[in-house]
């Protein structure tokens, strides 16, 4: 560049009082970084949805685009916000920190809220999955029955045909006994602390579905010298705010904060045995609701191995073990991902002898909650979940181990194998 050309050289009138316009006031709620994308698109490069959905128009529309448009005019939420299927890996990498997860949510909840038809198919479907804790209340009180008949072919091809809920799908058994009445059974807590106690979130999957989850926790726990309480709770809203039911999630987290909030005024932190419960009572519930006490739960809110990792020298304990196990292929659930415990469960079992854990990659399972059991999403979900399945079939093991229980169906779906819980694993090594 020549003298001639200097910069100090162009005409132009400097702007003293120029103030960049923050689009999203504070009347929106928003966790800060609403104002901040810069459209570098690596969320939309992260988005498994968009990569298998040439429709999908992608995180960065969906969140920042969508709802600027939507401040400047009256325009409507797009019905694409429905195939979005809340994985929150656009959170994660977004290097703005914009809370695209939570734009996605409103915008859900707004869409079904006034855009939806209320009698519509799409609607019944969704709000009964979004409700599964509902429907397995009722199931696992004749779990036999509800077993027989929901494993039927013929009841399956009917609930497609009559709700959209795909055939191709084995629905999830329910246990003859919940976790509630084993716990019940027991009689409640074996350990009594006052310096160490945890109040389980167990959630609906390991309560009706997978007990025996739960029963790892309490062992594993009461080894540590854990007080545990196991107070009433109902589902933590993950499926519900996938589904943009946020009165159903709403009223859940009601009932949730305030039990939850007594025990921690007691000195319980609160413990969840599946990273999306602990996600949504870390995240999600405070960027959504205004309730008494929701912020205290939503610091105190660890996930499992989590917890142990920060107060218990869990990594002393498992040295020299040595267990009967078999070689394991574990996924790590993108909301395990999104909190930052990805790879807690490989580092933790490494040096344990006996079997081998390799980590199936960074993909996601596709399966996303309720999303890969819409028959119009089933092929998408199957799709985006190829890559994990391709892992496990060259990974050693041949026993699948993840912390989310929709991500186990989806990799016992796709695999064929048997599909265990870290804790139950950590059960076998310490208890
Ligand atoms: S939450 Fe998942 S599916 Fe939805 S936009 Fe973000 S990355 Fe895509
Ligand atoms: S990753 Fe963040 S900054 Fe980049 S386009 Fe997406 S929202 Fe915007």
């Amino acid at each position: 560049m020549s003298d001639a050309q200097s910069p100090t050289d162009f005409d132009f009138e400097p702007v003293d009082d120029f103030e960049p316009v923050d689009v999203f006031d504070d009347s929106m709620d928003l966790r800060p970084g609403a104002d901040n994308c810069y459209k570098c698109t690596a969320c939309d490069t992260s988005c498994p949805v968009a990569e298998v959905d040439d429709e999908f128009p992608g995180p960065k529309f969906q969140g920042p685009e969508q709802w600027r448009l939507k401040r400047k005019e009256d325009v409507e939420i797009d019905d694409s916000i429905l195939s979005c299927s809340n994985c929150m890996r656009c959170d994660n990498a977004c290097p703005s920190s914009v809370p695209l997860s939570q734009m996605h949510n409103e915008a859900r909840g707004e869409y079904v809220e006034n855009q939806m038809d209320h009698r519509s198919r799409e609607y019944i479907r969704n709000r009964i999955l979004a409700n599964y804790r509902t429907l397995a209340e009722l199931g696992s009180k004749v779990p036999r029955i509800t077993n027989a008949v929901m494993g039927n072919s013929l009841v399956q091809k009917l609930n497609e045909k009559l709700l959209g809920i795909t055939a191709e799908r084995e629905f999830p058994e329910f246990a003859t006994q919940t976790f509630r009445e084993w716990w019940r059974e027991r009689g409640g807590a074996q350990v009594s602390s006052e310096e160490k106690r945890i109040a389980y979130f167990h959630g609906c999957y390991s309560n009706y579905n997978t007990p025996e989850v739960g029963k790892a926790l309490v062992r594993v726990f009461e080894e540590f010298g854990y007080e545990i309480a196991v107070p009433r709770q109902r589902c933590s809203g993950t499926p519900m705010f996938a589904n943009g039911m946020l009165d159903d999630a709403e009223r859940a987290a009601n009932v949730n904060v305030p039990e939850f909030k007594d025990l921690i005024d007691e000195g319980y932190d609160v413990i969840a045995s599946c990273t999306s419960c602990s996600m949504s009572l870390k995240q999600e519930y405070p960027e959504l609701f205004q309730i008494s006490g929701i912020d205290e739960v939503s610091n105190h809110t660890y996930e499992a191995l989590e917890y142990l990792r920060i107060y218990e020298d869990v990594q002393g304990a498992l040295e020299g073990k040595s267990v009967d196990y078999p070689d394991l292929a574990y996924h790590a659930p993108c909301h395990a991902r999104n909190q930052g415990l990805d790879r807690q469960a490989v580092e933790l079992f490494r040096e344990v002898d006996g079997f081998e854990i390799e980590d199936v990659g960074s993909s996601c399972s596709g399966i996303s909650g309720t999303y890969g059991w819409k028959a119009e999403k089933y092929e998408k979900s199957m799709k985006i979940g190829e890559d994990m399945f391709d892992h496990m079939h060259h990974a050693k093991g041949s026993v699948g181990m993840t912390e989310c229980p929709t991500c186990s169906m989806q990799m016992e779906h796709g695999s064929g194998y048997e599909i265990r819980h870290p804790l139950q694993l950590l059960e076998e090594a310490v208890a």
